[in-house]
């Protein structure tokens, strides 16, 4: 079973440039396939949620009041479930391309998110990333998968339920950003690109 609370231990490294969409929430096909589909901050899947993918938009590292002009660029904006988009509020996060969050946060096993730098436990103030719903739900995923992990499920289907790909995985070839792509290689590593050539494991 993997370590699903398991936040990056590298920055990270964008594989994706689109340029020149005129709407932050027009680059989302990108940021899902970039951040694995799961938010920055909270680590919860688009597979966790009933509507999937609609439950999450794109953020800004830097806020859109802090920095109009970086409101439309992609390098600037990350994957976030709609919660966590909506209480970080105005403060700026660390950009997950410059800081690894794995070395700010540790989720513990009680569900609860530790910080050992300041740096993290702004994130985590910032986020509200310790907020009771959270923690209990974290909590409950935790023993979910530990009784999965030592239970039968032959053809995988549990376990791809909670831990597979989304159903729909963004086909990145078909899109055309107006303004390019600064890393056009990006498309043929994409999930969608790995799932056609049956590369995609079934479950991450
Ligand atoms: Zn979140």
């Amino acid at each position: 079973m993997t370590d699903v609370f398991q936040y990056p231990l590298q920055p990270l490294v964008r594989k994706h440039g689109p340029q020149g969409y005129r709407t932050y929430e027009s680059y989302k096909p990108w940021l899902r396939d970039e951040f694995s589909f799961r938010c920055n901050y909270c680590l919860c899947r688009e597979r966790w949620f009933p509507d999937g993918e609609a439950s999450f938009s794109a953020d800004h590292v830097r806020p859109q009041s802090l920095d109009p002009d970086l409101v439309n660029v992609y390098e600037n904006l990350l994957y976030a479930c709609c919660q966590c988009n909506s209480v970080r509020g105005t403060d700026e996060v660390p950009d997950p391309s410059v800081h690894a969050y794995g070395e700010l946060l540790k989720i513990q096993q009680d569900g609860t998110l530790t910080a050992e730098s300041e740096q993290g436990r702004n994130v985590i103030a910032i986020c509200r990333l310790n907020r009771p719903k959270l923690v209990t739900f974290r909590l409950g995923m935790i023993e979910a998968l530990s009784v999965l992990a030592g239970r039968e499920d032959p053809d995988g289907r549990i376990a791809g339920h909670y831990l597979g790909f989304p159903d729909s995985l963004p086909n990145l070839s078909r899109l055309k950003p107006p303004g390019g792509n600064t890393k056009p290689d990006g498309v043929a590593t994409s999930f969608f690109a790995r799932r056609q050539h049956g590369q995609l494991p079934p479950t991450y």
